[in-house]
């Protein structure tokens, strides 16, 4: 197969699209569709956008969609035929904010590139194998497998493609490799991997669980959701937009991007420093778990707009953990570089990273796997 895949990445309200070189990893034309509703109209100008950068339908080697959920069955980056697209909308109630979109998306773009294979990747595929002791809930077994509840895990496709990264940076065979990989962006998500494979992650059976993100709160006491129904008489749609939307470091210090968090931390904003406190606390206490899952990390890598870009909020994930092998290197943390690089001291035991993740180039590479193959 050759020629570009055009990834697509069809969010609740955004349309996120590139045309990648898979060989090289050029990318030939990229960009966002906001305040999407009319996603055939969004996907119209993805293409013109496509057209304009000199490459028509017919060069389109392949499309390659990002899936949020793949549910227990889909884990491996699957030709979209009628079925799967059947199957994908009975998992929709699983992904309620991320499939439906997606498959909005998928639709949209085969009626207008009919003749090029279509391809999902799943965004829960590189977790599917988690141990069970990570990816069960301790609740009651027939509800759980009636329901399908458990921990699967997502931006997949980022921790598999940094972690592969990391090891190769460091010039070590993945397999001999245990890291903890740190996706800071929107979305937050931490993985611990030994020898290439996922011992646990920290979002859960949707991405709410775990570390606390732009807009969502992360772990919380599930009796709060209770409290909230029973005391405050909140709907679940309430309490589904007051912990995916108005909480995380906005909610908490009213801004979600890390730039203006700091911006007001500098000015005193006492709800900023709060906000800014409880990210870095409960990021601590996931790198210090996963660091006890894995006996020891020979590699800490931060990745995504947070990750790569906040040398703030990396010193202040691993500040004072000398005991445990992990010392950052101040100059090499503010180091103005934007490529991959190590951030810890040539004496730290444990390397210290940090690597652009490249999801749409991971995706593309996941196409050409597929349509070679089939
Ligand atoms: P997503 O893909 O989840 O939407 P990204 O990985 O693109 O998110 O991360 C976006 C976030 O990265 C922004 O909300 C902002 O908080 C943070 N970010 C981007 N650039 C910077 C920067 N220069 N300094 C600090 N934070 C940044």
């Amino acid at each position: 197969m050759s020629g570009p895949v055009l990834v697509l990445n069809c969010g609740s309200s955004s349309v996120k699209y590139r045309l990648v070189q898979p060989a090289s990893g050029e990318s030939l034309a990229d960009g966002v569709i906001e305040r999407v509703d009319d996603y055939p109209k969004a996907l119209q100008e993805v293409f013109d956008a496509v057209s304009a950068a000199g490459v028509s339908a017919g060069e389109i080697a392949c499309v390659g969609h990002r899936v949020v959920h793949g549910g227990r069955r889909f884990y491996r980056p699957t030709l979209i035929g009628d079925e799967l697209i059947a199957e994908l909308e009975e998992l929709a109630p699983l992904a309620p904010l991320h499939n439906p979109p997606g498959l909005l998306g998928i639709n949209a773009a085969r009626k207008l590139l009919p003749d090029v294979p279509h391809v999902a990747v799943f965004d829960t595929a590189f977790f599917h194998n988690l141990p069970a002791a990570a990816a069960e809930y301790a609740i009651d077994r027939d509800v759980a497998d009636k329901w399908h509840i458990r921990r699967y895990g997502f931006h997949g496709t980022s921790h598999q493609y940094v972690s592969e990264q990391a090891a190769q940076f460091l010039g070590l065979p993945l397999e001999s490799v245990n890291q903890i990989v740190l996706h800071l962006g929107n979305g937050a998500s931490a993985s611990a991997i030994a020898g290439g494979r996922p011992i646990d992650t920290s979002m859960g059976m949707t991405p709410m669980e775990g570390l606390v993100m732009g807009t969502r709160s992360g772990d919380v006491d599930p009796g709060i959701i209770m409290y909230l129904s029973r005391a405050a008489g909140m709907s679940v749609e309430d309490i589904d937009v007051l912990l995916n939307r108005r909480s995380g470091v906005s909610g908490l210090g009213g801004a979600t991007d890390f730039r203006e968090l700091h911006k007001r931390m500098d000015d005193g904003d006492e709800a900023a420093q709060l906000a800014y406190d409880v990210y870095i606390h409960r990021l601590r206490k996931y790198i210090g778990g996963y660091l006890a899952l894995l006996g020891g990390a020979d590699v800490i890598t931060f990745t995504a707009g947070v990750g790569e870009n906040d040398a703030a909020v990396r010193r202040d994930a691993l500040a004072g953990l000398l005991a445990l092998g992990i010392e950052v290197d101040e100059e090499r943390n503010l180091s103005a570089n934007r490529g991959a690089r190590r951030i810890s001291t040539d004496t730290s035991p444990v390397s210290v990273l940090v690597i652009p993740t490249n999801e749409e180039l991971a995706i593309a590479r996941a196409c050409v796997d597929v349509c070679q193959v089939d």
